[in-house]
């Protein structure tokens, strides 16, 4: 008889998930098994779980879970350099190895790509989630090694369960080739993707972070974290372009990190792209959906970059993990917020507060 596990499963979009008992997976012979620790809830999840935006999601009922991390518990029989007791993140997107884009190594622009629990981004990537069938919000997941991301001692499970959000912002900042000296611009700072690229930010050289947002709370609790490097401005209180020269000897910033939601007014990125120094380099990683007005010609002569950046590769998340592990990067100021594998859906609902970028909800399927 198989060896059964616990599972959250969604059975109906909109609907809560239920916690199933299914049989425990067994990998393949080029997968591990790993057993889920913590597994992090992310601000989009219930909308994801609605059914009602673009995405494709699995066949229902699924397991679902997005950022999983654990202990290594079983592997493959081809599987060489990996092996059981090692702690790991999951990188949960599965791109399908095969299409131009992939052989090309460039597995984020893959056209069946898919997120392992969570939902898959056109019609074939119903294909790659089937290979890859359990979330993070299960006792256990199977997954290939190329995604797994060793994890430093001093790395906790639940921190490493946020490494989606902040990975997300770190591949952007190193899109604009933040470094030594970069002035930073950060629209939407008190939010999750926010507060990631403003600890990034901090770690990985940035001497001017300016921000802004609408939680004032969290604003002064980021201007708290390097009071001589971080400004920041609510939203409303001063135009942005302005404000942004102001704190830039009146050239603007490098780099502009734009994580405005999918909701968000595209207003506040029109004003902040004006920021922008000469030679200066926006970057969207927060899915804002309305159309954005900007002016071709300035981005001509200034030569101006207006870019996206989707998710990141297993190897800059091992890059962020020894920059976490090493104290390079910071994760002491997020704060846990636990759930047990019950408690799903009350993660969920805790979710929709939007506590602000500091507060990491994470489910931690072995209690
Ligand atoms: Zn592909």
């Amino acid at each position: 008889m198989a060896t059964l596990m616990r599972a959250a499963r969604l059975h109906e979009p909109g609907q809560p998930l239920r916690i199933d008992s299914v049989p425990r997976p067994k990998p393949r012979p080029d997968d591990v098994l790993v057993q889920v620790k913590s597994c992090g809830v992310i601000p989009n999840m219930n909308a994801i779980f609605s059914g009602t935006l673009w995405n494709q999601l699995p066949p229902l009922p699924a397991s679902v879970g997005l950022d999983a991390a654990g202990v290594i518990a079983e592997v493959g029989e081809n599987v060489t350099e990996l092996e059981v007791g090692q702690r790991v993140y999951v990188n949960p997107w599965l791109a399908c190895g095969q299409c131009a884009y992939c052989r090309a190594d460039e597995p984020t622009l893959c056209g069946s790509a898919a997120f392992q629990g969570y939902f898959g981004f056109f019609p074939d990537s119903l294909r790659t989630l089937a290979r890859y069938p359990f979330g993070g919000f299960s006792e256990y997941l199977t997954a290939a090694p190329q995604r797994l991301v060793i994890l430093p001692d001093k790395v906790t499970f639940d921190q490493a369960a946020r490494f989606g959000y902040i990975g997300t912002s770190f591949a952007a900042l190193r899109g604009g080739n933040v470094g030594a000296g970069t002035w930073l611009a950060i629209n939407g700072m008190t939010g999750t993707l926010g507060v990631g690229a403003t600890l990034l930010g901090l770690g990985m050289g940035a001497t001017r972070i300016i921000g802004f947002g609408r939680n004032r709370a969290v604003l002064d609790q980021l201007k708290a974290l390097a009071p001589d490097r971080i400004r920041t401005l609510a939203l409303g209180d001063h135009p942005i372009a302005e404000w942004m020269r102001e704190q830039t000897d009146g050239l603007g910033t490098d780099v502009l990190v734009d994580c405005s939601a999918r909701a968000a007014a595209a207003s506040t990125t029109a004003d902040a792209l004006n920021g922008l120094k000469r030679g200066g380099t926006a970057i969207n990683i927060g899915a804002l959906s309305e159309p954005l007005p900007i002016q071709p010609m300035r981005f001509m002569t200034g030569r101006i970059a207006f870019r996206g950046s989707n998710w990141f590769t297993t190897g800059e998340g091992q890059l962020m993990a020894d920059m976490a592990g090493t104290g390079v990067l910071d994760l002491s100021h997020l704060e846990p917020h636990l759930y047990p594998l019950e408690g799903v859906n009350d993660a969920l609902d805790a979710i929709r507060a939007r506590l602000g970028g500091f507060v990491n909800i994470v489910v931690n399927p072995d209690r």
